[in-house]
């Protein structure tokens, strides 16, 4: 066990790194937003997956025992509109994309967490804290939805730091929301449409706000207090904001000490996302033959606060890194070796060993610690050159790849057996792009052409072709395509 470090990380409530310090001795309780499971992950929500697997690798090997929880959202808007597209129930819907995340899961070699929860399973306790939400003053039903009275929390807007006053307050400026005191308060509880699934409540069937999800889980299983919390940066506002609006008007208790927020993962510039049908699932690179490692090595190139612009080119120098790791192990192995004596060589591996830990606790500097460990191969492979390396030497070097592997997952890692993950299915179960994002994708391969960047217009073509969507340019300049 390695001497005890202090560790930073940066939290969004108070802007700043702060020390990372459990309630409760070493025992850190940490909840993660997880996938809404209404289509396949993309590969930018498992760059917030990534880096929580991660941190919570390197706590680990720091001493903390962690408990750990990531949901899953099986039921909001997203969910019961695309289930009613496919023509199946939210439930069977729900049910084919976890399956799916599963597979990811263990494809990616992401640390299962203590908890994986589904939303559906705790709506009694999300009734019971509305319920309690609405006894303090703090919500509000109306026409059998409950609303959160905004105005009744103070405190509103801290985590992303949007002043009160500057949110609309301005009533009935929606028609869809016209039964809302103010435009401002967010759904708790949604009054039931025909068609959706409902559950009974004191309010009449209906189904829970996505935010109230998350808050009821956590503080469930983690207590109404605890270290971290953790999720993309798209969460900041609203929903992390209102998680603690929910959570600290009933507990009157700080919610979550530490909050986390992983940048995006951009495509050309964007955020990668569903709705832009700019993404990549990981079964989508998994049948380009690219390999779990090189994506875990892509997605932890950037430290988790810096944004990261995906291309396949990068994709393909994070497979060849991964080579050079593994090339450097094997070499390291076979290499017949006496005692040297190399204080140089001794130095270079005790300054990798402080670079590597140093940058991962100063706020999970991945490159930092990435840098460390490829100055150790550059001095470990001059030594070898000149015969220069002697047994002490090459143990340390593989106590510090070990340790470097069991935090980043990607030298030890059988590929093939990963690929296993998804047994017969890399092919999608059904086209994962909608009609308009082929549409969307397309127009943007036009302009593209026209602005003579083929480059761009050959990526979003193979884009287009890995989601299954057959392109074909006409004489008469037209484009068609359909699907496989
Ligand atoms: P969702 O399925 O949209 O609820 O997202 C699941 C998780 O992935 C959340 O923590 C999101 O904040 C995160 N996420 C979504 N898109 C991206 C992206 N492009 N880059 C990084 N994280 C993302
Ligand atoms: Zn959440």
């Amino acid at each position: 066990m390695p001497l005890p470090i202090e560790i930073h990380l940066y939290n969004t409530l108070s802007r700043a790194l702060e020390p990372l310090r459990p309630a409760e001795d070493a025992r850190l309780r940490m909840y993660t937003c997880g996938l809404t499971v209404y289509d396949y992950g993309h590969i930018g929500n498992y760059r917030t997956f990534v880096a929580v697997d991660i941190l919570q690798r390197f706590l680990e090997s720091e001493g903390y025992h962690l408990e750990t929880v990531l949901n899953l959202t099986d039921i909001d808007d997203k969910m019961i509109d695309r289930a009613q597209r496919a023509g199946r129930s939210v439930r069977e819907h729900a049910e084919i994309y976890a399956r799916a995340f599963a597979q990811d899961m263990e494809f990616l070699g992401l640390r299962r967490p203590d908890h994986l929860v589904r939303a559906t399973d705790f709506i009694p306790d999300m009734i019971a804290w509305i319920e309690r939400l609405v006894a303090a003053g703090h919500a509000y039903a109306s026409q059998g939805s409950v609303y959160f009275r905004v105005s009744s929390f103070p405190a509103y807007g801290r985590l992303s730091g949007k002043p009160l006053e500057e949110l609309q307050s301005g009533a009935r400026v929606d028609s869809d929301q016209y039964e809302k005191e103010q435009a401002r308060d967010f759904v708790l509880w949604k009054a039931h449409k025909p068609g959706e699934p409902a559950w009974p409540s004191p309010w009449g069937p209906g189904r829970p706000g996505w935010h109230i999800e998350c808050s009821v889980m956590s503080m469930k299983l983690l207590g109404e207090s605890f270290d971290l919390h953790a999720g993309g940066a798209d969460l900041i506002f609203p929903h992390h904001e209102n998680e603690i609006a929910q959570s600290e008007a009933v507990t009157g208790r700080t919610f979550v000490r530490h909050w986390l927020h992983v940048e995006f993962l951009l495509v050309n510039g964007e955020k990668m996302s569903k709705s832009l049908g700019n993404y990549y699932t990981l079964r989508d690179l998994a049948a380009q033959g690219f390999h779990a490692s090189g994506i875990r090595y892509l997605l932890a190139s950037v430290p988790y606060r810096r944004q990261l612009n995906f291309t396949l080119d990068g994709l393909r120098q994070a497979e060849a890194a991964v080579e050079r790791l593994r090339a450097f192990g094997d070499r390291l192995r076979r290499a017949t070796l006496e005692n040297a004596d190399n204080v140089e060589l001794q130095a270079a591996i005790e300054a990798a060993g402080l670079r590597f830990r140093g940058s991962l606790a100063e706020n999970l500097n991945t490159a930092g610690a990435l840098a460390a460990i490829f100055d150790l191969l550059r001095a470990g492979n001059q030594a070898l050159d000149q015969n220069a390396m002697g047994l002490g030497h090459r143990e340390a070097i593989e106590r510090l790849l070990a340790r470097f592997d069991s935090i980043f997952g990607i030298i030890e890692t059988d590929d093939r057996r990963r690929m296993e993950a998804y047994g017969n299915e890399l092919h999608p179960v059904e086209a994962t792009l909608a009609d308009e994002a082929v549409e969307q994708l397309l127009a943007r391969r036009a302009a593209a052409r026209l602005e003579r960047n083929y480059a761009l217009a050959d990526q979003l073509r193979t884009q287009l072709e890995t989601a299954g969507i057959v392109v074909e340019d006409t004489r008469d300049g037209q484009v068609r395509w359909r699907r496989k």
